[in-house]
């Protein structure tokens, strides 16, 4: 249920709601706008808080009940949309985010290759996996902390801020003292005990769309996040899987425009992952621009044949450059820019 401020409504009159709020057992997450304050009541959906309780209250304009299951991402809850603190600017308004690197941190030299390689091109952030969800045992798992170490060293030389995954609760805090976002990848994007361990931190979080849920379910992981405190949510369209093989996935075009209607967290793109070939990334980015996402996750690696992982869908440093010239012109016909 959201409760609906007036224009105008005193402090006395909102910190009344909250009170009573908590007194019925239900916890107030206040959102304030920039006309009204909105005031959402969360708890165990067992049991419903009684609009009736608030309507009367002075300052309130009207309760509301909130259709979705999904309370604090919708946009029911929070009409504006949410800017994600990122290197300065932030995620989520009129510029564009443009993450880009490599895959997997491989060496020294390629990671800081890379990075400079990126930001002379116009990304934003630099992207790069230390610890590396793979599908077959065998194949490389990421440095871990050295990877990390690395990052860092990349950050210190361009600037620029570090996206990467973290896949174990338990590893939160160490990534944490690396990372400026952590990313929840595909394969845990359900991972209820990871999303909690996030959610307890500030760091802004990507997460990522399991390859074979729905939008409602990505919507119910954010929810987890942002249940547990942690409000930096950017969620991730990188492509689900269907009966098509011709393409590694199938990119959810559809699921941009839907996020953007159903929730208030911004929305990064992935063609990388969701098309896996890397003579198709350029396309898919450009229509996920043209559709409205507030910003791209892109595999770029000095020498794709050489990558350790990803390789088939990396792009070379100057195609990745070519592509940042062309997604500019996109955003602005969309009014934005990069
Ligand atoms: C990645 O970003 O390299 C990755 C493993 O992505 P996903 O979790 O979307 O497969
Ligand atoms: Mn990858």
């Amino acid at each position: 249920m959201v409760i609906v401020m007036n224009v105008g409504a005193t402090a006395a009159e909102i910190s009344a709601v909250i009170a009573r709020v908590t007194e019925t057992g239900f916890r107030a997450h206040l959102v304030e706008g920039e006309e009204r304050t909105i005031i959402g009541v969360i708890g165990d959906d067992r049991k419903a808080a009684d609009p009736e309780l608030f309507n009367l209250m002075a300052g309130v304009d009207h309760v509301m009940r909130v259709s979705k299951p999904y309370k604090l991402a919708s946009r029911e809850f929070h009409p504006k949309d949410t800017i994600v603190p990122l290197n300065g600017t932030g995620v989520g308004g009129k510029k564009l985010a443009v993450i880009a690197g490599p895959c997997s941190v491989e060496s020294r030299t390629q990671i800081l290759e890379a990075a400079h390689a990126v930001k002379e091109a116009g990304a934003t952030a630099l992207r790069g996996g230390a610890f590396k969800p793979r599908s077959s045992p065998y194949s490389f798992q990421g440095h871990g902390e050295a990877g990390l170490e690395l990052l860092a060293e990349a950050r210190a030389e361009t600037g620029l801020p570090i996206v990467t995954e973290v896949m174990e609760p338990g590893l939160v805090p160490l990534v944490v003292k690396y990372a400026d976002v952590l990313q929840i990848g595909a394969r845990n994007m359900q991972n209820y005990a990871l999303l909690h361990a996030v959610g307890e931190s500030q760091h802004p979080v990507l997460l990522k769309r399991g390859m074979m849920s729905t939008v409602e379910e990505l919507l119910m992981a954010a929810e987890y996040v942002l249940s547990h405190g942690n409000g930096r949510v950017m969620l991730c369209e990188r492509g689900i899987r269907t009966f098509e093989t011709s393409t590694r996935n199938t990119f959810d075009i559809n699921a941009i425009p839907v996020l953007k209607q159903r929730s208030h967290l911004p929305v990064i793109a992935d063609p990388s992952h969701a098309t896996g070939k890397w003579e198709l990334v350029n396309s898919a980015a450009r229509a996920a621009v043209a559709a409205g996402a507030d910003g791209l996750i892109i595999e770029v690696h000095p020498n794709p044949e050489e990558a350790w992982s990803d390789g088939a869908q990396s792009l070379r440093p100057e195609t990745f450059a070519k592509l940042v010239r062309e997604i500019r012109r996109v955003a602005e016909a969309v009014d934005r820019t990069v």
